[in-house]
């Protein structure tokens, strides 16, 4: 099993330190609107508790009531590993990003793309009210999430934003280089605090569907690492095309590896998470 399919495997329930940490049933707190497509869902519960502080950014599993249920029946942990319930019960599993915990408040924030009301993730977090039941497992994924360089490439879509805007926060004084962001209009932008260098760079899709843009792969090739640095590393996600291609230039450009270029598409434009799965996870484990 490859570096990135462990990770992947990891996703479902987090090893944290020796103790496996069962999936935890929140409930949501407050619902507020971030730009016009998203939605900030804060989460909490008794089971939050122990949610480690410092992983911002990091991917979590969602677990989504069926039509039919209040609450998602949840996967519990068994000695050979995690037990399902039965098809009828099984919840619907989406992979989002811890946008970020608030220990002193027990509070999960969690941030929807709102791309539809037929999407189960995405219609859920439309409708989600003080009181509804959502169920997480994880956190999960590389840590640190940007790997240590003297130079750095950050790119995504929405989907990506939740996760660079908390690894821009954590970046200390020094770190340099380019984010790029790609978003449908200005009314989508957020601001972004960091401590860092690093230049943000908006992009602009319009009506553009998201597996046609090339915006972020053509900004990328703008720009140029400076002379006296060395160590490149980059962080790419968002829709399927998009991080394929700018994984593959910038493999080629700065002779990047999975070591320290992390490329995970987080959706594919076209396709639900049930047909898209599989294809991720072979694309995380090509060869880089
Ligand atoms: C590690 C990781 C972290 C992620 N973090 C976040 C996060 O913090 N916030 C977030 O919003 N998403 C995040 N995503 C992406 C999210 O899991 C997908 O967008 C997911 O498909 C949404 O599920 P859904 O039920 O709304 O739509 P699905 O049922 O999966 O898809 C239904 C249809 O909607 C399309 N679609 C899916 N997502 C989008 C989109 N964003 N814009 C337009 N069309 C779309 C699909 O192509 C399909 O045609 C992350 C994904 C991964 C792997």
């Amino acid at each position: 099993m490859s570096n990135q399919t462990a990770e992947a495997a990891k996703l479902a329930i987090n090893h944290n330190g020796p103790k496996r940490t069962p999936p935890r049933l929140l409930q949501v707190v407050k619902t507020e609107c971030i730009s016009p497509h998203m939605q900030r869902i804060t989460l909490s519960g008794d089971a939050i508790k122990d949610f480690p502080e410092d992983r911002n950014g990091a991917h979590i599993k969602v677990f989504l009531p069926l039509a039919h249920q209040d609450k998602p029946v949840l996967p519990t942990l068994g000695p050979k590993g995690i037990i399902w319930p039965p098809k009828e019960e099984k919840p619907i599993t989406r992979t989002y990003s811890v946008r970020k915990y608030r220990r002193e408040k027990e509070e999960l924030e969690v941030d929807f793309v709102l791309h539809g009301h037929d999407s189960p993730a995405s219609g859920w977090a439309l409708k989600a009210k003080p009181g509804d039941f959502l169920g997480i497992a994880g956190p999960g994924g590389p840590d640190p999430l940007l790997a240590p360089a003297d130079w750095h490439i950050i790119a995504g879509d929405m989907t990506a934003l939740p996760a660079i805007s908390a690894l821009l926060e954590e970046l200390p004084e020094y770190t340099s280089g380019h984010v790029f962001i790609e978003v449908t209009d200005e009314s989508e932008r957020q601001p972004l605090a960091t401590r860092s260098v690093m230049e943000i760079h908006w992009l602009y899709r319009g009506n553009l569907t998201a597996g046609r843009s090339t915006l972020q792969l053509d900004a990328i090739k703008q720009v140029d690492k400076p002379e006296n640095i060395e160590a490149v590393s980059a962080w790419v996600a968002g829709e399927n095309n998009a991080v394929v291609n700018i994984r593959n230039y910038l493999k080629a450009k700065y002779g990047l590896t999975r070591k320290n270029l992390y490329a995970v598409p987080y959706w594919r434009d076209g396709f639900d998470e049930e047909g898209y799965h599989e294809d991720r996870h072979k694309v995380m484990d090509e060869e880089y």
